[in-house]
C-alpha cells in the first residue's frame, strides 16, 4: 500500500535569504598570558601568530583580528610589534582584512597607550566602547577617552569595529555617532559571555543588542568558550556575521584542542549546509564599508 499523501510543506522563507555573504573573522590569539602547559595550541610568538593567521585566511576568514606579542609571548600594544605582524602577512600574500586590537594587552597598556596600532593606519581596528569588568580586571573606557579614541581612528582613517560588551556600550556608540565621532553605518561586534562581565552569551541577548542598532548595519557576535559554536551558527541564520578563533575559545569540541584553521573550516562547512555564501576579502570590504585597500 502506498504511503498516505502528505500536505505539501509550505516554503520556508528564511530570514537570511537576502542577507549579505557571510563575513568570517578569526581572532587569532588575544592577550591572555601565554601558558604552554595549559594552552599549548594558542599561537604565542609573532611567527606562530602569522602562521596561524595565514591558515585562517586560507580556510576562509575574510578578516583576521590580531593582538601583538613579544618573542617570549608577552602581550604588547607596541606599534612596531604590530607592524611586524602586518608586514609579514602582506609579504606572504595575505589578502584578508587585518583588524588590529586597541585593547590593553592584558592590562599592560592603559588608555592612550592602547592606541599605537592606529598609527599604522590599518584598514580596521577594534573600538571597545565602554568600561567593563573583564575577568578580575577593570577594563576602562570612560567617555572622554572614547572621544579621543574616536578622533584618532578618524585621524588615521581606520574603520572602527565597535566592540560592545553590554547594552550600555551600544548606547554609547550611538551617542558618539550622534556627536559625529563614529560613522554611520558602523560595524558592530557584540562580545558576550566574558567572565566577570555578567552579560550572558544567549540568543535573547544577541537579539536585544542587534535591535538596538539600525537595520542594515553589519553585526557579528564574539561569544566566549562553549558559546562560540552555537552562536556562530545562530548568527549565520540570523543574517549576522561570524567571529571565531582561539582568542575566544580554545576547544574544537570537549577534550579536543582547536586550531584557528579548523575553527574557520567548521564555520565554512556550516554556512555551506545552510546555503549562505561566504564572503571573499573583497566582498567583506564592501559589506563592512572599507573604502581603501589595506
Ligand atoms: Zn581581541
Amino acid at each position: 500500500m502506498p504511503p498516505p499523501a502528505r500536505e505539501p510543506v509550505a516554503r520556508c522563507e528564511t530570514v537570511w535569504a537576502m542577507a549579505d555573504p557571510l563575513v568570517i573573522q578569526c581572532a587569532i590569539t588575544g592577550s591572555i598570558d601565554p601558558d604552554p602547559d595549559r594552552r599549548p595550541n594558542l599561537p604565542s610568538t609573532p611567527e606562530a601568530i602569522v602562521a596561524s593567521a595565514l591558515e585562517a585566511w586560507r580556510a576562509g576568514a575574510a578578516v583576521v583580528h590580531l593582538h601583538a606579542r613579544r618573542a617570549d609571548g608577552t602581550p604588547t600594544q607596541d606599534r612596531e610589534a604590530y607592524r611586524e605582524l602586518v608586514d609579514a602577512l602582506r609579504d606572504a600574500g595575505c589578502e584578508a582584512i587585518v583588524n588590529l586590537s586597541c585593547g590593553s594587552a592584558g592590562g599592560r597598556a592603559l588608555r592612550d597607550e592602547r592606541l599605537g596600532p592606529l598609527e599604522l593606519a590599518p584598514e580596521m581596528a577594534s573600538f571597545d566602547c565602554g568600561s567593563i569588568n573583564f575577568r578580575e580586571q577593570l577594563f576602562e573606557g570612560d567617555l572622554p577617552f572614547l572621544r579621543r579614541m574616536a578622533e584618532k581612528f578618524g585621524e588615521f582613517g581606520v574603520r572602527p569595529e565597535v566592540e560592545c560588551f553590554d547594552t550600555g556600550h551600544v548606547g554609547l556608540a550611538l551617542q558618539l555617532r550622534d556627536e559625529g565621532l563614529l560613522p554611520d553605518p558602523m560595524v558592530m561586534q557584540f562580545v558576550l559571555g566574558v567572565p566577570g562581565s555578567g552579560v550572558p552569551a544567549t540568543v535573547e541577548m544577541v537579539e536585544h543588542l542587534r535591535r538596538m542598532v539600525p537595520a542594515g548595519w553589519p553585526w557579528s557576535v564574539c561569544a566566549i568558550g562553549r558559546a562560540q559554536l552555537p552562536l556562530n551558527a545562530y548568527c549565520i541564520l540570523a543574517g549576522g556575521h561570524v567571529r571565531t578563533g582561539l582568542e575566544d575559545n580554545l576547544w574544537f569540541r570537549r577534550g579536543e584542542p582547536a586550531t584557528n584553521g579548523a575553527l574557520v573550516q567548521r564555520v565554512v562547512r556550516i554556512a555551506a549546509e545552510l546555503d549562505r555564501p561566504v564572503a571573499t576579502p573583497g566582498e567583506a570590504r564592501q559589506i563592512l564599508g572599507l573604502t581603501r585597500a589595506g
